[in-house]
This record gives C-alpha cells, sequence and structure tokens, in this order.
C-alpha cells in the first residue's frame, strides 16, 4: 500500500492569510483609526511623498548609516492623523530602525530622540513637485490631508 508523498502534510494546510493576518485584518475593522492608516499607506499622495522624501534622504535618520528603506512619521498617524503628509514629521529609517521604533510606539515611547542627529532637508512646494504637482506644502500643508476623510475620533 502506497504511502502519503511527504508534501501531502503540508498541501492540507488552510489557504489565505495567516492567523496573525486574520487577527491584524479584525482589529482593523474595528478600529476606525487602523483602517484609515492602512488606508493611508496606501494612497497616492502618501506614495507620492514618500518617495520624493526618500530621494532627498537616502540614508536612515536614526543610525545615519544604513540606507533608509521607510518613512517613518515620528508623530504617529494614529496619533495625530492631521501630521500624516507634514513633511517636518517625517523621518527616512533602514529596516531594523524602523523595528525599533515601532518597538518603543507599542511601549508608548516617542521615537523623536532616536532622530535627534537627523538633518531633516527641507523643500519647497515647487521644487518638490512642480508648481502643478499636488504636493505643494508652501502654500497649503492640509490641501492633501483633506483629501481623506479625517478618522472619527
Ligand atoms: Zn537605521
Amino acid at each position: 500500500m502506497p504511502t502519503q508523498p511527504p508534501y501531502a502534510q503540508s498541501a492540507r494546510k488552510p489557504a489565505g492569510p495567516n492567523l496573525a493576518q486574520r487577527r491584524y485584518d479584525r482589529r482593523r475593522a474595528d478600529t476606525p483609526a487602523l483602517a484609515w492608516a492602512a488606508a493611508f499607506r496606501g494612497s497616492f499622495p502618501w506614495k507620492q511623498l514618500r518617495a520624493a522624501f526618500l530621494a532627498l534622504h537616502p540614508i536612515c535618520g536614526a543610525c545615519l548609516n544604513a540606507l533608509a528603506r521607510q518613512v517613518h512619521h515620528v508623530v504617529p498617524l494614529e496619533k495625530d492623523p492631521s501630521r500624516a503628509l507634514d513633511w517636518d514629521n517625517l523621518a527616512p529609517v533602514c529596516t531594523r530602525c524602523h523595528a525599533d521604533c515601532n518597538r518603543d510606539e507599542r511601549a508608548d515611547r516617542e521615537t523623536a530622540p532616536r532622530f535627534a542627529n537627523f538633518k531633516r532637508r527641507s523643500i519647497s512646494g515647487d521644487r518638490l513637485m512642480g508648481s502643478r504637482g499636488p504636493l505643494q506644502r508652501t502654500s497649503r500643508p492640509c490641501h492633501i490631508a483633506s483629501a481623506f476623510a479625517a478618522p472619527p475620533a
């Protein structure tokens, strides 16, 4: 009688997102601020701003020693969504330092001290996206944020 092939066991694992992902999805559905933050991270204005910010700040602002891969909100999105697209609230981070920042936030510690030696480059709206671009932070920085409904308090 033939035995089961070795892959039969793993083939029976349920398909789809793992348990942690399903838990997160459920928590997000119950937490408007989390749902808003997730939608924000996928939004065009954020992707544009993030790319522009990384282009000007290629090195991690925390360790000053690695390529920045991500952009961190110093004041977290969930705490102050009005600063979601605030240039002065952004910091470039490498993957490792971003994990450190997230650990700080879970422990309710501020992440700003990690960026004490980071010099944020300033930029005018015109230089950022061209005069007709969507990101004109000099005149009306909240103009893009208003495209998102503020999360329910
Ligand atoms: Zn770093």
